[in-house]
């Protein structure tokens, strides 16, 4: 009676160990589920995009503002030169003077009009330079936990798998101390009733389809024999 029940004992322990390896791997198909990683991934690659978009802007502005400054500075050079003429004296004929003064007058809307266009871009950069420092910190803390998540599941991915490399030694070490025979019909079992063969015995019940074990029967494997559920067919053992 003893090596059965050391017997039921060992098939309850396979029976566990079973169990948790399947619990192992569904664990480590959820770690590994793409969505909120890959997501986030999405995410940093959108935020990238954008901020890549602004500093283009960002360039193409400060270069319109030097353009527009610069060419407002090349023509008050000019605005200088007719000045300096309008007023020498060296022009006398008064068509000519009048002629002059529109000359200048023009110059000065064309230099009116440059630094209207510099200001305007110069207020755009003013607009633009916090937007991207805030886009750059909202980057980074995203870059940040995506680092974080990536890291979690991989030290997560390598506990479990840690734990499933021990599996196969473990249950050899187990089935071992059961017969064939009985190892293959633990098999069977498990493989027609959802991957358990071995229920335990809970207050008259079988533990896996809840219905009741005869009193016969019970009184069987409290005696440490090896009896199976009339219902389910499982193997009933007693809790330990
Ligand atoms: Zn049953």
């Amino acid at each position: 009676m003893t090596a059965v029940r050391e017997v039921l004992a060992a098939l309850l322990e396979l029976q566990r160990l079973d169990l948790r390896k399947e619990t192992l791997e569904k664990e480590r198909e959820a770690t590994l589920a793409p969505d909120e990683i890959e997501t986030l991934r999405a995410h940093v690659q959108a935020l990238e995009a954008a901020l890549a978009e602004r500093r283009q802007r960002l360039a193409q502005l400060r270069r319109d503002a030097r353009w527009q400054e610069s060419e407002a500075k090349d023509l008050d050079l000019e605005r200088a030169r007719q000045e300096r003429k309008l007023y020498s004296g060296e022009v006398r004929n008064i068509k000519e003077l009048e002629q002059l003064q529109v000359k200048v007058d023009e110059i000065k809307a064309k230099i009116s009009d440059h630094e209207t266009r510099a200001l305007e871009a110069l207020e755009a950069i003013e607009g633009l330079e916090p937007e991207i420092r805030a886009a750059e910190e909202e980057l980074a803390r995203q870059k940040t936990l995506l680092e974080e998540k990536t890291r979690q599941q991989a030290s997560a991915v390598g506990a479990i798998e840690t734990e499933l490399e021990k599996y196969p030694e473990r249950r050899e070490a187990i089935t071992a101390r059961i017969d064939p025979k009985l190892l293959e019909n633990y098999e069977y079992t498990r493989r027609r009733r959802g991957g358990v063969a071995v229920a335990a015995l809970e207050k008259g019940l079988c533990g896996a389809c809840r219905v009741k074990v005869p009193s016969a029967l019970a009184i069987q494997v409290r005696d440490g024999q090896l009896v199976k559920c009339e219902n389910c067919g499982r193997i009933l053992v007693l809790e330990r």
